[in-house]
C-alpha cells in the first residue's frame, strides 16, 4: 500500500450530509436536533481490496498485537482510523462464538439456525462493542486536551455495566442513571463494583434518559447512551464478525432483539460497509423483536412506517428494551426497509416459555434472546422464514446477568405465566434410601415406566 492510505472518519448528519463535526467534538446531535452518524471516507478504503481486507481481518482474530486482538479493533480502519493505539480502551471485546443450534433448531423446524453470543463478553452483554469505541474516544479526548469530566448513561442495566467497566479501566469518572427497582441485581451490582456513581431514579429508563440529557448538556459530562453514534461504531461489528465467522458467507435470516434501536441499526451498518467495499455481494434478511409491551417499532411497522408514535412502556421480563421512545428510530427504519426486513413482537409469556424451551436444549439465554426466539418460532411457524434457510439469532446478553427471571419462572411464580417447563429443585433427606425413593419417583414422572 503506498503512498500510506489516510483512512478518516466524521460525525455527519443523517438528513444533512454539509453538516459534519470532528469525532473529538462533544457534538450528539445535528443542528436541528436530529441524530448524527460517523460516516467514513469510503474512497479512502476502497484503495484496499476486498480480499486484503479480508485477509487482514483473519490474521487479526483471535491475536494479542494490541490493539487489534479486539474483534472490534481488528477492524479498526473501519471503526476509528485516527485514533492512537495508546488511546485505545479494550478489554478484547468481539470474537463471541456463533454455533449451530442443533437440537434447538429441530424444535423450532429450522436445519440451520446458528446463535451469536454476545453475551459471553467483559460484562455479559454486546454493549461492549460499543463502550469499547466510545471510551477510548473519551480517552483521546482527553489526551488531545479537551475537559471532560465524567462520562454518564442512563441505562436499562447492560450499558452501564459496560461504560462502568471500561472508564475505570482507563481511570474516567463514570455516572449511571438506571430506572429504580428494574434492573437485575447481577447488573445493578456490576457498576457498582466498577465504582461509578450510581443514580437509581424512581422513574423508567426514558425518565432517566431526559435527565442524563440535561447533565450531559449543563455540565459538561461526556453523554456515552447510543444516540452517541460513536457507539454504534463498535457495535456494528458483530455483523462484519458473524460474515467472517461464516468463512464471508451470508446468512438469509439475521434477528436481532431491539429496545433503543441502535443495535439493530449497526447491524445494518456493518453490512453496509461490506457490500459497499465489496466484501459480499448480497444482503440477508433483517428481523428485530419487540416485547409486546415496549413496541413502538412493531406498531410503525403494522402502519408501513407511516406513523410512530411513542409509547409508554410497560414493565417487561425483557428489562434492557423496555423503551417507549427509542432514539434511533429513523435509523432502524432505514436498516429495517433496506434489508428488506420484518419486526415481530413477543409477549411476556411467549419470551418467558421460549427461554425455557431452548434452555433445555443447553442453551442459557436471557429474556431479551427469549423476545427474538419467540420471533423466529412464530415466523417459521407462519411460513416466512424456510426450514433450510440459514438463520442467526443475536443473543444479546449472558443469562447469568437475569437469574432472578428464570428462578421465578422454575418456582413457578412469574406472575401471568404459566411456566410449561418448570423444573424445581427436589429436596431431599440426606439419606441413601430418601434419594432413591425421590429418584425413582422422578425418573418415571419425567420419562414414564
Ligand atoms: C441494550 C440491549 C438490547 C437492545 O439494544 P438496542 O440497541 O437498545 O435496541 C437488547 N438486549 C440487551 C441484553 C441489551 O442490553
Amino acid at each position: 500500500m503506498d503512498p500510506k492510505p489516510q483512512y478518516r472518519a466524521w460525525f455527519e448528519s443523517l438528513t444533512n450530509p454539509a453538516e459534519r463535526h470532528s469525532l473529538d467534538e462533544v457534538v450528539y446531535t445535528d443542528a436541528d436536533g436530529g441524530l448524527l452518524q460517523v460516516r467514513h471516507d469510503m474512497d479512502e478504503l476502497k484503495k484496499t481490496s476486498a480480499s486484503e481486507w479480508k485477509k487482514l481481518f483473519e490474521d487479526r482474530s483471535n491475536r494479542t498485537a494490541w490493539p487489534y486482538g479486539s474483534g472490534v479493533w481488528g477492524k479498526k480502519e473501519w471503526v476509528l482510523p485516527e485514533i492512537d493505539n495508546d488511546n485505545v480502551v479494550s478489554m478484547y471485546e468481539g470474537h463471541t462464538n456463533l454455533f449451530w443450534a442443533e437440537r434447538y433448531g429441530r424444535e423450532l423446524g429450522l436445519d440451520d439456525l446458528w446463535l451469536k453470543l454476545c453475551g459471553n463478553t467483559h460484562t455479559g452483554s454486546f454493549k461492549d462493542l460499543g463502550m469499547t469505541v466510545l471510551v477510548s474516544m473519551v480517552k483521546e479526548m482527553r489526551a488531545r486536551g479537551k475537559e471532560i469530566r465524567a462520562v454518564a448513561c442512563a441505562s436499562t442495566g447492560d450499558t452501564s455495566a459496560a461504560l462502568a467497566a471500561y472508564a475505570a479501566a482507563a481511570e474516567i469518572p463514570a455516572m449511571v442513571f438506571l430506572p429504580k427497582g428494574k434492573i437485575s441485581t447481577a447488573q445493578l451490582i456490576q457498576p457498582v463494583a466498577n465504582g461509578a456513581m450510581v443514580f437509581a431514579l424512581e422513574t423508567d429508563f426514558d425518565g432517566c434518559m431526559e435527565i442524563v440529557k440535561q447533565v450531559a448538556e449543563k455540565d459538561g459530562i461526556y453523554l456515552a447512551n447510543s444516540m452517541n453514534s460513536l457507539r454504534i461504531e463498535g457495535q456494528k461489528t458483530v455483523g462484519i464478525e458473524i460474515v467472517q465467522q461464516f468463512d464471508w458467507e451470508v446468512p438469509d435470516w439475521i434477528v436481532i432483539p431491539g429496545g433503543n434501536l441502535g443495535n439493530v441499526s449497526a447491524l445494518a451498518k456493518g453490512l453496509d460497509m461490506m457490500l459497499e467495499l465489496g466484501l459480499i455481494s448480497r444482503k440477508p434478511r433483517l428481523v428485530c423483536a419487540q416485547a409486546a409491551e415496549a413496541n413502538p417499532l412493531y406498531r410503525a411497522y403494522q402502519t408501513g412506517f407511516k406513523v410512530f408514535e411513542p409509547v409508554g412502556a410497560r414493565p417487561t421480563l425483557a428489562s434492557a428494551i423496555q423503551i417507549g421512545n427509542p432514539v434511533s428510530y429513523a435509523k432502524a427504519v432505514d436498516a429495517i426497509e433496506r434489508y428488506d426486513g420484518i419486526v415481530e413482537q413477543a409477549t411476556e409469556s411467549e419470551l418467558a416459555e421460549e427461554c425455557a424451551r431452548a434452555d433445555r436444549t443447553g442453551l442459557f439465554n436471557c429474556p431479551h434472546t427469549g423476545v427474538a426466539l419467540a420471533a423466529t418460532r412464530k415466523l417459521v411457524s407462519n411460513g416466512t422464514i424456510g426450514k433450510g434457510e440459514r438463520v442467526v439469532v443475536i443473543s444479546t446478553a449472558h443469562g447469568l446477568k437475569f437469574t432472578d427471571f428464570k428462578v421465578r419462572y422454575h418456582e413457578m411464580r412469574l406472575d401471568g405465566i404459566e411456566s410449561e417447563f418448570p423444573n424445581p429443585v427436589i429436596e431431599v433427606a440426606a439419606s441413601y434410601d430418601a434419594v432413591r425413593d425421590e429418584m425413582l419417583r422422578e425418573i418415571d414422572r419425567r420419562f414414564g415406566s
